[in-house]
């Protein structure tokens, strides 16, 4: 097959000032951690250390849910105007930053600049802008006259989509008039430190938001102060089990968004261009590092020949590697534990009797990477086809009749997302009907807006963010 020959096009990283060590954002100033105690982030694309941050204790989880707490009552109280006023500059502090935060969510997440400059920063700016717009409308939102905020909220948060989680959980959290103790990721932690940066800039009151790094143990630390009345959590389902059971029988509310193993549904009316680009979207995007990844592809058998073959074409052209590089397309894996996580399951399709094709692209030196992967010959028996990877590596199966379709789709344990693909309305809404997943895109994938609520049936959770429906998490009805 012919290539088209790419100069490089490297995003330069000097717009990035990195410190060589963080500490805690408590009550609006960075801070030594008490445990004296660091971890390092480290570029996946490269395996260098990017910087050292602090990893929070439970005296430092103490210190930040307390601030937390003395900044609530004036903050729950302030017109809700005036909060919209401070999350409008916050949003309009991210897009004149937006290059500084997409260059750092690069190196820091190992996903294309691309990506983090098109998607993550102006969604997470978006999400603030949309919330702001609700601060001084919540009376109209269906809640009652005059709902509450919950009080603080303890927000925990993963790898894959490091400032966009962080907006999803603070916006709305804020707009409610919340107050926040929120735990990034242990691979991820440096465009949350810089957004500390942001509120700091926005004037922000102090101890409205808290940014507490670590890993699992602080964020258990988190979930478990008597003093968070509102845990939110984003992560895998083992996770959100453990912390569904530390927290019952509390008085603590809780919002879980957890796994997937999205169906993505290709009908023969389907129109075949366009639904080759959906499965590429759906499964490469951010390597597969999404939690609504389209990662099982469902063919009707009598197209089946044509889309795969058509899809092999089209992987074979994506770009592979740098992640800087402004015409790649699929970066490094976020870690090398999540390398192994992936390397592991994918070899379980081997053994079983899937047939694996890859692409056949040369991959760099250093750092964490895995070809674009496809598996045939999958049955509903395979981990493969049962368990989410989390990464580039899709499972094909086929069926005859839409039935057979929506039985295979639904599936799983999971519930978060499918794509439906067909010229034909009343097809679609069979699907979206008959599915059981918190999002049904039609003859798209990967779709997102604030203004549209995400979330999932069955073990992916439990509890919408984005909408009117996602306030409902951050408000007491009255
Ligand atoms: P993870 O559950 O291991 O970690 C998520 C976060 O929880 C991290 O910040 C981690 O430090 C923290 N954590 C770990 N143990 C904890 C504990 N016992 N108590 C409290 N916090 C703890 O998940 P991950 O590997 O970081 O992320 C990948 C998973 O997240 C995937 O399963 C993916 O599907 C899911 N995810 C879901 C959504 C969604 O919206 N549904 C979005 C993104 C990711």
């Amino acid at each position: 097959m012919t290539h088209f020959e790419y100069a490089p096009a490297p995003e330069s990283r000097s717009v990035v000032e990195l410190k060589e060590s963080y500490g805690l954002f408590i009550d609006g100033e960075f801070v030594d951690p008490l445990s004296d105690s660091y971890l390092s982030s480290v570029n996946p694309a490269t395996e260098e250390v990017l910087a050292h941050f602090a990893v929070g204790s439970d005296a430092d989880v103490d210190a930040a849910v307390r601030a937390a707490r003395r900044a609530l009552p004036k903050w729950s109280k302030l017109p809700g105007s005036e909060r919209g006023k401070y999350l409008f500059r916050i949003a309009r502090i991210l897009q004149e930053r937006a290059r500084e935060f997409a260059v750092l969510e690069t190196l820091d997440n190992g996903k294309p600049i691309k990506e983090s400059r098109d998607v993550d920063v102006p969604l997470a700016a978006a999400h603030f802008f949309y919330h702001a717009g609700w601060a001084d409308k919540l009376e109209y939102a269906g809640y009652g006259k005059n709902p509450k905020p919950i009080g603080v909220a303890g927000q925990v948060i993963p790898w894959n989509f490091p400032l966009l989680m962080l907006a999803w959980k603070v916006a709305p959290a804020l707009a409610c008039g919340n107050t926040v103790v929120l735990k990034p990721a242990e691979t991820t932690p440096l465009t949350a430190l810089l957004f500390a940066e942001v509120c700091q800039q926005a004037g922000l009151p102090k101890g409205v938001v808290n940014i507490v790094t670590g890993a699992g143990a602080t964020g258990a630390a988190v979930v478990a102060h008597a003093g968070v009345d509102k845990v939110a959590f984003t992560g895998s389902t083992a996770v959100g089990k453990s912390i569904a059971a530390a927290i019952a029988g509390t008085h603590k509310r809780l919002t879980l968004e957890l796994g997937g193993k999205g169906a993505n549904i290709i009908f023969d009316d389907a129109p075949v261009d366009q639904a080759i680009e959906g499965i590429i979207n759906g499964i490469f995007f951010n390597q597969g590092h999404v939690c609504c990844a389209g990662s099982r592809l469902l063919l009707q058998e009598s197209i089946a020949e044509e889309v795969i073959s058509r899809l092999q074409h089209r992987m074979s052209t994506l770009r592979v590697g740098d992640p800087m590089d402004k015409n790649t397309d699929v970066g490094a894996i976020n870690s090398l534990a999540q390398l192994q996580r992936i390397t592991d399951i994918a070899s379980s399709g081997d053994a079983e009797g899937a047939r694996r094709w890859s692409v056949d692209c040369a991959l760099p030196e250093r750092g964490y990477w895995y070809r674009p992967t496809l598996f045939l010959d999958v049955t509903e028996s395979h981990r493969i086809a049962r368990e989410e990877i989390f990464g580039p590596v899709l499972a094909v199966q086929t069926f005859r009749t839409p039935t057979e379709a929506i039985e295979k789709a639904n599936n799983s344990p999971y519930g978060l997302s499918a794509g439906v693909w067909s010229d034909k309305g009343s097809r679609i809404h069979l699907m979206a009907e008959n599915l059981k997943a918190g999002v049904v895109w039609a003859n798209s994938f990967n779709k997102f807006d604030p203004t549209s609520p995400f979330g999932g049936y069955k073990e992916s959770g439990y509890g919408r963010e984005g909408g009117v429906a996602g306030l409902a998490s951050y408000l007491v009805q009255e």
